[in-house]
């Protein structure tokens, strides 16, 4: 092949590719969840209470209540299940649902679920979001956690070492875990990079775009050995059934 053909080609693959570029980018954003989009009120023996943060930026505290509530208790500001922070850092069409459940023992979990919109942008690597100040990952596992009526969920298990001064100077210490797994256009996964590969093959094959949605259990490692652990999967097992029935699935929105 002489050069000059060879440029040709390459010049023709160039434009075919640019000419289809805007095929590539014009994905329909298909508003159907695999999961329900709101946690439930209560999860078998796990009482839930309502996660919200104050968006007023003078305050920004963080409030937890039996009853859902749109306006700050000491502010009156509004009031939302994402904190300022997150908010700044995700997409506007991001959908966010957060819970504390508390067991009859007394075992603490709180729960998060977060839904992608068009932009990819709106879930991303979990661990990124946890190296905040005091806070260092220190382990990163999968678990599985088995059903009697169906195949086992794979969870990513991160661990996490906080420490945190208090007013005395005195350092305190402590472990807690950090579960999630994904579930989109109905495959679910707890890798990020999987949960990546789908949403690029849904984009560049089908010009799709779905909302997947991440799950994330944290608790604290207040027992030794697996026993914390133990109370998670109780909590799946309760959970996973309740955000997989009546999911509404509404019709294709249009771009
Ligand atoms: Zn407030």
């Amino acid at each position: 092949m002489k050069p000059a053909t060879a440029f040709f080609i390459a010049a023709g693959l160039m434009l075919g590719l640019t000419l289809a570029m805007p095929s590539l980018t014009r994905v329909r954003f298909v508003d159907e969840p695999s999961i329900a989009t709101s946690l439930p009120d209560n999860a078998g023996g796990w009482k839930g209470q309502y996660i919200l943060f104050c968006q007023n930026p003078e305050h920004a505290a963080g409030y937890i209540l039996d009853e859902l509530t749109t306006k700050c208790p000491e502010c009156g500001g509004d009031l939302n299940p994402l904190s300022i922070f997150e908010r700044a850092v995700l997409p506007d069409d991001t959908r966010a649902d957060k819970r504390q459940y508390t067991r009859s023992d007394g075992t603490i979990l709180q729960a998060a679920l977060v839904f992608s919109g068009r932009d990819r942008a709106s879930i991303h690597r979990p661990e990124v979001c946890l190296v905040a100040a005091g806070s260092e990952v220190i382990g990163n596992k999968r678990r599985l956690v088995t059903f009697s009526d169906r195949k086992p969920l794979d969870l990513q298990v991160v661990n996490v070492q906080q420490s945190r001064k208090l007013a005395d100077g005195q350092m305190v210490y402590g472990k807690t875990f950090f579960a999630y797994w994904f579930s989109g256009h109905g495959r679910e996964t707890a890798s990020h990079p999987v949960r990546m590969f789908w949403m690029a093959w849904d984009r560049i094959l089908r010009n799709r775009a779905y909302p997947w949605a991440y799950l994330s259990v944290t608790g604290i490692y207040d027992q030794p050995g697996d026993a914390p652990l133990q109370k998670l999967d109780d909590f799946i097992r309760e959970i996973y059934p309740l955000m997989h029935s009546n999911v509404t699935i509404t019709s294709e929105t249009k771009d």
